[in-house]
């Protein structure tokens, strides 16, 4: 398998091109729309096919380049099934494999931090978009996101998956670049709470200034804009 962790620096986005060897096809998670010509620049290099694309969630503090890499590409644009996307082409429900070759990736709903954020399983790692963060859990203040939700997500879903799982999540701010769910159970500082009320309150009392791109990613991110309509 090839699999590539690539930063946008203005969002502190992490976007992740995974691909076979043998077939030569490739799928990203979260790509950022500025990014899009290193992308393609990667792929290219690397002799790669993109054929999906794959939102986490609406993103608010970024454009996502779903939509340019499918017009450049044909890629399929994929997310999960609460998506708001107008157009995204495939919505993939709980459970659901997203393939490339012999590559598999199966949905897992985790909503909280919005209630279209869905995490991505594979065999030795996950992709957590907002949901589970390294040190962290992604806020819950706005998107429908809600902090029950979230509880719910992290400790019936996702810290329930094996402790040596790989945790890759869509952002980290402190430059630490994956986990695994046994060092998050451990050392996770949101994921220290007693109760989902303990929990409910934690996130109800951040006070987090709003992301400055959100009144304008939201709405690109679902109408699905390309660079030249920006
Ligand atoms: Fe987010």
């Amino acid at each position: 398998m090839i699999f590539k962790q690539l930063f946008d620096e203005k969002s502190s986005t992490y976007t992740y091109i995974i691909a076979s060897n043998k077939g030569r096809e490739a799928l990203i998670i979260d790509p950022v729309i500025e990014k899009t010509e290193v992308y393609l620049n990667e792929l290219k290099e690397l002799n790669l096919k993109l054929v999906k694309v794959i939102d986490t969630h609406i993103h608010a503090d970024h454009i996502t380049a779903l939509n340019e890499l499918h017009k450049r590409t044909s890629c399929t644009k994929i997310m999960g099934e609460h998506s708001k996307s107008e157009v995204v082409d495939i919505k993939v429900k709980e459970g659901e494999k997203i393939k490339i070759d012999h590559i598999e990736l199966s949905a897992i709903y985790t909503p909280g931090h919005t209630d279209c954020s869905y995490s991505f399983l594979m065999k030795d790692r996950v992709f957590t978009g907002d949901t589970l963060l390294i040190n962290g859990t992604g806020r819950t203040d706005f998107q429908n996101g809600c902090p029950k939700e979230q509880y719910k997500s992290l400790f019936e879903k996702l810290l329930k998956l094996p402790e040596n799982l790989m945790v890759y999540p869509a952002h980290d701010y402190n430059g630490k670049k994956y986990s695994t769910i046994g060092n998050e159970i451990k050392n996770n500082p949101r994921l220290k709470v007693s109760s989902m009320d303990e929990y409910v309150e934690l996130m109800n009392n951040l006070k987090l200034d709003n992301p400055t791109m959100m009144d304008l990613a939201v709405p690109a991110n679902v109408k699905g804009l390309t660079l030249d309509q920006l």
